[in-house]
């Protein structure tokens, strides 16, 4: 990151160095207030959250010198310190990982670089625990300081560099840097604490905080006293440690940690993989959607150790992308130390982990399907359109993925999944039918699914646009084809339903010249016009023919600019419809012409489209109306 925001740059070489002062971001500012006040009830997390990026930055220096000793230098013994100054009233965390350069200060403790800010500050609700959530995962981390300080000062040195900083603030609007020729490398941070937080000066206290919410930190953390130091964790990698001795809460605190999170995790998977290839895994399904969720990048946050050496959190081919809510960390006994997060990416060994780590997700995610209904739905609800990814991704996985799959449809308000939806198909009916759109209501409107419900054949509703993609690819499930309601070829008369075609009136006569007027009245504007056996209250609907894109897919393609072309369309016609019936009778050829304009605006209307010519479409309108009301007279 460069400060070209700021237009300034620092002179480490001038005699006199001044502090420079700079704004925070605007969004930082509005991200203190709300920590200040949403936070307080458990202020003390503050220190877990230094605690949290000392260790990372131990991380980042331990990796980096293994190709670049000469980085950690002789300082190789990572830990983090504690040390209070009772008369100054200070806290300091101080630990000897990787540093912040003049750069990295600003851009780490002045602005909030992550991607999505700004919406996410426009999601914020008001209702604070859910803020919370929302707010941890924006890197709160740091700022937390401000609840009991009101002075933060850090002075960091980067490995490697001679030059140290020294950033400081109130926390209000804006912070200073100057050079700090005295920084050691890494990074301390020291809290000037605010009157009536002197508990955080206390050794039994700041004792009992480290070892609630940082013992499964594995950098040692150390309180000072005088010429001593005690340890005040264990400072052994959690995921190491036999699963019987660790406490659900220990489980929770290394999500909030390693996860950068808030809120508790949904399924917390801890094991050990042996055989050809030894890895131990500790994973957790978060309970809130992360707010990266639907990022272009795709990226996963898991994080990768070899041997307990943290090598990199977004390695890549790690997990397959439509895993990427999955927080926690992959440690493998055989990966190399010595390469570069580059060379990662092809690693054989890598893409077998990929393999064994995902089917055991999936399995355990299957699991807790059955264990738990209810949380699964909101477990699907957050994460299931991700999850669908996978379903043309990831071929090997599909058949999991179709069984842990759930969908809204035409039948009732919940959740179903395919094996539900194919006990309950109709005799006759060999086709899994769904319809897509953007939500399920109007969908339930559909006139595409009007003959569908009549017979009481169910039609899954599907409303995430990666609905579009999965679908098509799959194909067919169980011997299943997937068919999309909105094409033709539905075949409803073959199923055996709640009513048969019988119950219906039969067609008026002079339905197929009717029909072949109104082909002749739109050439050009549809591709053909059909007798419809779907529509049961409406009079036309559009559908799309069988090689054609579905009518929700291009629309979607069109709103995102991605797709000009229209392809034609099916206009449907009911031949039940009394109107259509009536038409059947009408010898006037312009005025049967101007009806089928007017039925395909209609059907277009239905759909969502545009009418391409809204005057024309007015002038027909107001003919129709005025005929109607003269007949009337
Ligand atoms: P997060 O840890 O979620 O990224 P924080 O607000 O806790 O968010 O920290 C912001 C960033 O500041 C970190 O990502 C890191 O780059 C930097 N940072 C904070 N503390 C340290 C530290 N002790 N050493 C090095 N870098 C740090
Ligand atoms: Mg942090």
């Amino acid at each position: 990151m460069t400060d070209a925001s700021t237009g300034a740059t620092a002179d480490q070489t001038s005699p006199k160095p001044e502090a420079e002062s700079l704004p925070f971001q605007a969004e930082v500012s509005r991200l203190l207030e709300i920590v200040a006040k949403s936070l307080y009830s458990q202020k003390e997390v503050f220190l877990r959250e230094l605690i949290s990026n000392a260790s990372d930055a131990c991380d980042k220096l331990r990796y980096a010198a293994l190709t670049r000793p000469e980085l950690a230098a002789d300082d190789t013994q990572f830990r983090i310190r504690l040390s209070v100054d009772r008369e100054a009233r200070t806290l300091t965390v101080a630990d000897n990982g990787i540093g912040m350069d003049r750069e990295d200060l600003v851009a780490n403790l002045g602005t909030i670089a992550r991607s999505g800010t700004l919406g996410f500050m426009n999601d914020l609700s008001g209702d604070s625990k859910k803020d919370m959530s929302l707010i941890g995962q924006f890197g709160v981390g740091f700022y937390s300081a401000f609840m009991v300080a009101d002075q933060v000062t850090v002075e960091s040195r980067k490995a490697g560099d001679e030059a140290g900083w020294r950033w400081s603030s109130d926390g209000k609007g804006a912070f200073t840097v100057e050079p700090e020729p005295g920084a050691a490398r890494g990074t301390a941070v020291t809290l000037h604490l605010n009157e009536g937080e002197e508990e955080f000066l206390e050794e039994e206290r700041l004792r009992h905080i480290v070892k609630t919410y940082s013992d499964h930190i594995a950098i040692p953390v150390l309180l000072e006293k005088g010429e001593e130091s005690e340890r005040l964790n264990r400072a052994a990698a959690l995921w190491t440690r036999p699963k019987a001795e660790i406490t659900a809460d220990e489980y929770k605190e290394f999500y909030h940690h390693v996860g950068h999170a808030f809120d508790d995790p949904w399924l917390t998977l801890h094991y050990r993989a042996e055989g050809v290839l030894e890895y131990t895994n500790l994973l957790f399904v978060p309970s809130t959607p992360p707010f990266d969720l639907y990022n272009p990048d795709r990226q996963h946050h898991v994080k990768l150790y070899v041997r307990r050496v943290f090598v990199s959190d977004e390695a890549e081919g790690l997990l397959p992308p439509y895993l990427r809510f999955l927080r926690g960390v992959i440690d493998s006994e055989d990966l190399p130390l010595n390469v570069s997060r580059e060379m990662l990416q092809s690693n054989p060994l890598v893409a077998k982990i990929r393999q064994g780590v995902t089917k055991r997700v999936l399995a355990e995610i299957g699991k807790k399907a059955k264990e738990d209904a209810e949380g699964y739905e909101t477990f699907w609800t957050s994460f299931g359109p991700v999850l669908k990814e996978g379903l043309y991704e990831d071929r090997d996985q599909r058949d999991t993925l179709l069984e842990l799959a759930r969908f809204r449809t035409t039948e009732g308000d919940g959740w179903t999944s395919l094996e539900e939806y194919a006990s309950r198909m109709k005799p006759g009916q060999d086709a899994i039918f769904f319809i897509t759109g953007d939500d399920p209501d109007a969908l339930r409107k559909s006139p595409q699914i009007e003959g569908f419900r009549a017979k009481g054949v169910e039609v899954l509703l599907l409303t995430d646009p990666v609905d579009e993609f999965w679908a098509p690819a799959v194909g067919e499930v169980n011997g299943h084809k997937l068919k999309s309601v909105t094409r033709a070829g539905a075949d409803l008369s073959k199923i055996e339903g709640k009513v048969d075609k019988e119950d219906a009136p039969p067609p008026a006569e002079g339905m197929d010249a009717l029909i072949a007027a109104f082909r002749k009245a739109l050439e050009g504007e549809v591709k053909d016009v059909r007798a419809s056996e779907r529509l049961t209250d409406s009079p036309v609907c559009l559908v799309a023919d069988d090689n054609d894109m579905d009518l929700h897919l291009e629309r979607l393609l069109k709103q995102h600019k991605q797709l000009n072309a229209s392809s034609k369309r099916i206009l449907e016609v009911n031949p039940t419809h009394p109107l259509v019936r009536g038409l059947t009778g009408v010898e006037d050829e312009a005025q049967v012409a101007e009806m089928a304009f007017l039925l395909l605006d209609q059907a277009r209307i239905v759909e969502g489209d545009p009418v391409p010519d809204p005057a024309a479409f007015s002038r027909r309108l107001a003919n129709a109306l005025q005929r109607g009301l003269s007949l009337a007279a």
